[in-house]
């Protein structure tokens, strides 16, 4: 059965490649996805380089006519103006990002991000016409404490509360537990399930069914070809968010495939 929505494989490459590395490796996911005869309708493919490679990609992305999107890792809250270091989300818009990460764990531990700047990058990414891939997840703490489930609703619930339902159907949300972070233990397919069904509940009692169906809900943590069909065959994963396996072309377009 074709599924309601289409999956979204996207690649987190954190602070990894430079733009000529960017580049290369750009050209051999796409020649591999070609050879594959990969149907990127089926699934969408994105990836999110640093801020330096952006305009590298948008430049291969556009010439070579390639089906695969591209977005960034953080974005500033505010626009314009005196903000030393800062990036907006006008700019990347311009350099044709589709997503902009937003509320990832090592965000949240090595800068001041909190739910209140969070809500502002969301905005600032959707006011600019880019989606927000909202990150969410328990540490292993809450886990501990049977509290898992509760922790990442809480978190969606507390950053999407004053959305409106067009800005909410707009978002895409990466359940993402922290221990699974770059560890290699990855939540079991069932956890999957349960937390993005439990956080597209919370979405249907705040925004309705139309929009809570319509919401990618993907998984993040040590996702990687080996797990990845037992992942994806829950109804409500939608998708995944790839750190480690994102780095490796060949990895990466075998986990497309499988997707
Ligand atoms: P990982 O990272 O796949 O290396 O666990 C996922 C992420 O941080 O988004």
């Amino acid at each position: 059965m074709a599924r309601a929505r289409i999956p979204l494989v996207a690649g987190n490459w954190k602070m990894n490649f430079d733009h000529l590395e960017a580049t290369y490796f750009v050209q051999k996911l796409a020649w591999l996805l070609r050879d594959a005869h990969f149907d990127f309708k089926r699934c969408e493919v994105t990836l999110m380089p640093s801020f330096t490679s952006l305009r590298s990609v948008q430049v291969l992305v556009q010439a070579d006519k390639l089906k695969i999107t591209y977005g960034a890792q953080s974005v500033s809250v505010t626009n314009q103006g005196a903000f030393t270091g800062d990036v907006s989300a006008d700019m990347l818009a311009r350099l044709g990002c589709s997503y902009v990460i937003v509320g990832h764990s090592e965000r949240r531990k090595y800068h001041p991000e909190d739910d209140a700047n969070i809500v502002d990058q969301v905005r600032a990414v959707l006011t600019a016409g880019m989606q927000p891939i909202l990150c969410v997840g328990e540490s292993m703490q809450e886990r501990r404490k049977g509290i898992a489930l509760d922790y990442a609703v809480g978190q969606v619930h507390d950053v999407t509360r004053d959305l409106s339902d067009e800005e909410a159907s707009r978002l895409v949300i990466a359940y993402e537990p922290v221990w699974a972070i770059g560890t290699g233990l990855v939540a079991t397919p069932q956890n999957a399930q349960d937390a993005a069904l439990a956080i597209r509940n919370d979405l249907t009692e705040s925004f309705g069914s139309d929009v809570a169906q319509s919401v990618r809900i993907l998984y993040g943590g040590s996702v990687s070809s080996r797990n990845a069909v037992e992942l994806i065959s829950e109804p409500d994963v939608d998708g995944f968010l790839i750190g480690g396996a994102s780095l490796d072309p060949e990895e990466l377009a075998k986990i497309c495939r499988l997707t």
